[in-house]
């Protein structure tokens, strides 16, 4: 499965299935708080800065720092990334066709090894965290989307890896970010940008 994954605009392939009943016809006084609801189909793909995506490269300003968690959690134990990622390749290969083919002992060692958590005892509890890119929405592809302050036109989602914010300290920290595209930039694989 490829890590970067593009949502499909139009025409887009409609899958979430009919209302099996009419919510506002039994109950009438949810009527006045219908909206409209997007819901995410991503499929793999290899999306720009300037689409829509889930996990693809963000529009970002060379200049504008990279959001970052700094509030006070564990950060010295997990997976890395590259694992994931390799793990995830593996699993696609060997569905590849829609039937799971089976691995071999060699790759059921591999994807053991790659799911193993790891341990970084330098990490301190409020080391700058980079938050991960998850999403970047035009409003553009999502139905009535509002528009952001100053007419932004583009909402970017960002998360901590760890979920171990809020009173609980199990939740997921999200940030989300709104910019003007047209005021923005070009921007490399490696997520670095520079001003137009
Ligand atoms: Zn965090």
């Amino acid at each position: 499965m490829k890590i970067k994954i593009r949502l499909r605009v139009l025409p887009m392939t409609r899958t979430t299935p009919p209302r099996p009943l009419d919510v506002e016809a039994l109950f009438l006084e949810l009527a006045a708080y219908r909206g409209t609801t997007t819901r995410l189909h991503p499929r793999p793909g290899s999306p720009a800065v300037s689409d829509s995506s889930v996990g693809g490269p963000m529009l970002w300003p060379v200049d504008e720092p990279w959001p970052v968690c700094d509030e006070a959690h564990g950060r010295g134990r997990g997976r890395r990334i590259a694992d994931i990622r390799q793990e995830r390749d593996l699993l696609a290969t060997a569905w590849a066709g829609g039937r799971f083919s089976g691995l071999t002992q060699e790759q059921q060692q591999l994807l053991d090894e790659l799911r193993r958590t790891h341990r970084n005892p330098e990490a301190r509890e409020c080391d700058p965290l980079p938050l991960i890119a998850l999403a970047q929405l035009y409003r553009r592809d999502v139905p009535d989307l509002p528009p952001g302050p100053d007419g932004c036109d583009l909402l970017q989602v960002f998360w901590c890896p760890f979920s171990a914010h809020g009173p609980g300290r199990y939740e997921p920290l999200l940030h989300l970010r709104w910019r003007r595209s047209a005021r923005s930039v070009r921007c490399s694989a490696r997520r670095r940008c520079r001003s137009s």
